[in-house]
């Protein structure tokens, strides 16, 4: 809708938790257009908003208020308020709180401040002290030097140099705030492809319309994806448009900036968590200003405000880490496809081990399949063993069979590197105590308080919540009577010290310390500096390691026990990535599944290395159950604080649901977590055909349910990724 034609009264989004917008006046002498962002008074206070159109009912003008202000700064554009909409309705989050994911950084609407600098103005002070001289030598030219960078390349205090602006000898200006980054060059460093990257990169050229489409990229781990989604970042770069990079961890952001750097010779903008306000003001302000043209984030980047969005890459595109599971629901890869498509954008979507849904839209050919068969140059997938742990299992309070710690000896022997890996923190999952069996309980939630050794404390894995490990048992006084129930990585770590003394080992999981200290192993492990590594998921994404020739999974089962519908595809998909960190330079890998079920479908497609007959049975599975992505899935969470109140408050919520053949209702059912922080949990699951709108029923079904009261809440989770 062009700029006059909103006329006086708009309608304005407020980035709050409101369902629509709300009616504003515009005052006399401010021009604001569909997008605009604005500072609005709601209630008492002045509040974030943006202009969403012209207002559906007609209220009395003299009730309405004005807008305060409008940030000169360009509209959001219309793809981007569409996608609000779109999220909002899809997953039932409220839409104004969409819009604040949306306008991330508030700082960013604010002119960025202008840099101080110095120039020579005038003739040399009369009292020319050495410190006066150093900044007068350093400054031999007629360029203004920013205030920062003249005190470190003089190495004089600021007085001085303010002690020159008062005899005239320099004066203070103010300079234009330099860039957030500067543009990528398209043809800076191009790889030369090999035939194979070659072919897909014309695939993914050739199925480009222009407009919106979708691209799956599946190749194997070091097959050279990146290289190939380079080329159209490059390809994007150069028609003018902007481009996001998506990554499941912000753990992989550092190396993929560098890489980045390597190929179009500057650094992309980086999104994510782990960013000062400041640098986050000047990346959103960037994108929006369009002077920002490549990003490379965290899943929220799918958010930021671009204005001519030419392709999102997501890589990794399987990760369950994509999906957002607190406030707004949503899973950035579908709402990555959901954006370009009003966008009219390409996506493409990379994985070694695509997700299930993205195998069928290939199939049905939604999706442009584009494969990469072979690991790029001499570098080979590793030879798969599954170790029957009821034939060949480890002795008596120990985790690695003999058969894998033989052949961690023979790596090492050799010079090479050995992963062991179990996805779970800390030194046990479970700890009791010896002499009465009381278990170790976290206090606000239903589950057991892992043992972490090496920090002196026990923890829970869902809220956080830590105690010291005790000395004497809590309940019936016994001294030093813990036991240790199971294996997490710092009791592998144990093994190993006692087992493979001569071996240089280093433990690395996401608690291990910040993110630049895991960056540091990371390096040190590049370097060769240790031999044996034991790590969970944290090490199986993205990060190669040359000499890494044996990789030993300590629980290949560990994923398959839960009801959740993806757990043979998460424990194909972690398995295949980590076990292809085993020769991914020329060496031949290695890789040993320590299991129960060798004969479990899973275990025999890593084995036989048979990708495709997983999909293939995978997929009739699903279609068989009508799970996704043959059916719907949404999810009921009902919590509260009293469980009785809870429960019963979900059996009145199953008994409000309308009636309808399409859809099939589960529960309520105390959840597998039945209490988190304090919260008692209640799930209810429903499950509908593809093609009928689940998050419309479920919308109609709350809005003419009894209202949540009290502590009692509801949360929705369309397409659940996790059921606990
Ligand atoms: P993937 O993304 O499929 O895991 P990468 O793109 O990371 O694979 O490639 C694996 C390795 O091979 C990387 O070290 C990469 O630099 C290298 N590589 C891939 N393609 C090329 C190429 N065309 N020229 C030179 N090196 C390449
Ligand atoms: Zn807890």
């Amino acid at each position: 809708m062009p700029v006059s034609q909103l006329g006086p009264i708009v309608s304005v989004m407020v980035a709050v938790a409101v369902d629509k917008p709300y009616s504003y006046r515009v005052p006399e002498g401010m021009e604001v257009k569909r997008g605009s962002i604005v500072v609005v008074p709601l209630g008492p206070r002045p509040t974030l908003g943006v202009v969403w159109g012209v207002p559906e009912d007609n209220f009395a003008h003299n009730r309405l208020k004005d807008i305060a202000h409008v940030f000169d700064v360009p509209p959001l554009s219309e793809e981007l308020l569409q996608l609000v909409d779109w999220v909002a309705r899809y997953t039932l989050a409220q839409p104004g709180m969409v819009l604040r994911g949306a306008l991330r950084s508030r700082e960013g609407l604010d002119p960025p401040r202008p840099v101080i600098a110095y120039r020579r103005a005038g003739p040399e002070p009369e009292r020319l002290t050495d410190a006066r001289k150093r900044v007068l030598d350093t400054m031999d030219d007629a360029m203004p030097w920013a205030k920062a960078a003249l005190v470190g390349a003089s190495g004089v205090s600021p007085s001085v140099i303010e002690g020159l602006v008062r005899t005239g000898t320099l004066e203070q200006i103010e300079l234009p705030p330099p860039p957030p980054v500067m543009p990528p060059e398209p043809d800076f460093a191009p790889a030369q492809l090999s035939e194979d990257q070659q072919r897909a990169l014309d695939e993914i050229r050739a199925h480009d319309s222009g407009g919106f489409s979708v691209a799956l990229l599946d190749g194997i781990t070091g097959s050279g994806k990146t290289e190939v989604f380079f080329e159209s970042v490059a390809d994007c770069l150069r028609e003018g448009r902007q481009v996001g990079v998506i990554l499941p961890e912000i753990a992989l952001t550092h190396t993929f900036l560098d890489r980045f750097e390597r190929r179009f010779g500057q650094r992309a903008a980086e999104w994510h968590s782990d960013m000062t306000p400041m640098q986050r003001a000047r990346v959103w302000r960037g994108v929006l200003t369009g002077e920002v043209r490549a990003v490379i984030g965290a899943r929220s980047a799918l958010f930021l405000p671009f204005r001519e969005l030419g392709l999102f890459v997501l890589d990794e595109e399987h990760d369950g880490a994509f999906k957002q599971a607190d406030r707004v629901n949503y899973h950035g890869r579908d709402m990555a496809v959901v954006r370009a498509s009003l966008a009219k954008a390409r996506v493409i979507l990379s994985s070694a081990t695509p997700s299930v849904e993205s195998r069928n839209n290939a199939n049905q050919g939604r999706y442009a399949l584009v494969r990469l068969e072979s690991r790029f140059a001499e570098a080979s997938l590793p030879d798969i063993t599954a170790l029957d742990m009821r034939e060949e299992g480890p002795e008596k309070g120990q985790w690695i069979a003999p058969r894998l710690a033989r052949a961690v000896f023979d790596a090492l022997d050799r010079g090479e590197q050995a992963l062991l890996f179990l996805n779970r923190r800390g030194y046990a999952p479970l700890t009791l105590c010896r002499a009465c069996g009381h278990q170790y309980q976290c206090p606000d939630c239903s589950t057991w308080l892992v043992e972490h050794r090496f920090r002196g404390v026990l923890m829970c894995h869902h809220c956080g919540h830590e105690e010291r490990a005790p000395e004497v048992c809590g309940s019936c006084g016994a001294v030093d009577s813990l036991v240790a129930v199971g294996p997490g990585i710092e009791r592998i770590a144990e093994e190993v010290a006692d087992r493979f003394p001569g071996a240089r080992p280093v433990v690395l999981s996401s608690d291990m310390g910040s993110m630049s200290q895991i960056r540091d192993r990371f390096a040190e492990i590049a370097r060769g500096e240790y031999n044996l590594i034991i790590g969970t998921q944290l090490v199986a994404k993205g990060h190669h390691f040359e000499k890494l020739s044996l990789v030993g999974v300590i629980d290949a089962d560990l994923g398959l026990a839960h009801g959740d519908p993806r757990a043979a595809e998460k424990t194909f998909q972690i398995l295949t990535q980590v076990t292809g960190r085993a020769g991914r330079a020329s060496k031949t890998g290695k890789a040993f599944l320590q299991t129960y079920h060798p004969e479990h479908p899973v275990m025999q497609t890593m084995v036989k290395g048979d990708r495709e007959a997983f999909y293939a049975h995978e997929l009739k599975v699903r279609e068989q159950g009508g799970l996704p992505p043959f059916g719907r899935l949404a999810a009921l969470i009902v919590s509260g604080t009293d469980h009785d109140e809870t429960f019963a408050y979900a059996k009145r919520l199953m008994a409000a649901a309308p009636l309808s053949e399409n859809v099939r209702r589960f529960g309520p059912a105390d959840a597998p977590v039945a209490m988190v922080r304090g919260r008692h949990r209640v799930r209810i699951l429903t499950q509908s055909p593809k093609d009928f709108d689940l998050s419309g029923y479920v919308r109609f079904w709350l809005d003419n349910a009894d209202p949540p009261r009290g502590s009692l809440r509801v949360q929705v989770d369309i397409d659940p990724m996790s059921f606990y």
